[in-house]
């Protein structure tokens, strides 16, 4: 399975290159030489902050709607060029993984992510390691299916915000969830220095039982079989 190398690089973010499987000390081969040739290495920490996203139906998002959470309008265009601008700050090529979606960051689980899996205990995890300070919906970007919200919920440090109707109704609303796709994002630190990571998740099967189950690892990420 693909998993992206734990070292941090100089500037704190996760290193770009692959390691062989998902231990708390796994390297690419380069700092995987490093370490073996007594030198230091650093293992990236704990984000400052985890953005998570989920595609839902127009139905969750009206009941959510109902309890409170705001549906918003990003500036998409504007997102996408500071991604670009993060990426070359970082002296990163924008469109390694993606052709037409800049990244300054690394996916965690390689290109195509996991498959088949359940959020729900991550989602557990982030609530004691931080406070949910914003919870909102946001229309699809433009070319994606425009029937589907996209619920954001950013846990970090800070002024609780979130809004415990609705987070009880998101904890439902996963814990019958198994995601076809999940895609997690370490990101390099941003222009305030904070480190974001965010995980996105799409295709949701309630009726069918996950694969794999998504952990926090102290903010390396890593999936576990469950066990049938
Ligand atoms: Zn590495």
């Amino acid at each position: 399975m693909t998993y992206a190398c734990v070292a941090a690089t100089e500037q704190r973010a996760r290193c770009r290159h692959w390691a062989e499987d998902q231990k708390v000390k796994t390297f690419c081969s380069f700092h995987q030489k490093r370490w073996d040739d007594g030198m230091t290495v650093d293992i990236v920490g704990r984000p400052d902050a985890v953005e998570f996203k989920f595609n839902v139906n127009e139905k969750w998002a009206s009941q959510l709607m109902t309890m409170g959470v705001e549906l918003r309008q990003p500036d998409f265009q504007a997102k996408e060029q500071k991604h670009i601008e993060h990426a070359e700050k970082h002296e990163r090529e924008a469109f390694r993984y993606r052709k037409d979606i800049a990244d300054s960051g690394v996916p965690v689980f390689g290109k195509d992510g996991l498959v088949n899996v359940s959020v729900y205990e991550l989602f557990r995890e982030l609530i004691e390691a931080y406070e949910i300070v914003d919870i909102f919906l946001r229309p699809t970007k433009p070319g994606g299916n425009q029937h589907m919200k996209v619920l954001v919920i950013y846990f970090s440090h800070g002024e609780k915000r979130g809004n415990m109707e609705a987070i009880e109704e998101v904890l439902r609303f996963l814990a019958s969830s198994r995601w076809g796709h999940c895609h997690v994002w370490a990101n390099p630190p941003g222009s305030t220095g904070k480190i974001k990571n965010t995980v996105n998740t799409s295709h949701r099967e309630p009726d069918k039982q996950p694969e794999r189950v998504l952990r926090f690892n102290d903010g390396l990420f890593a999936s576990e079989e469950v066990a049938s």
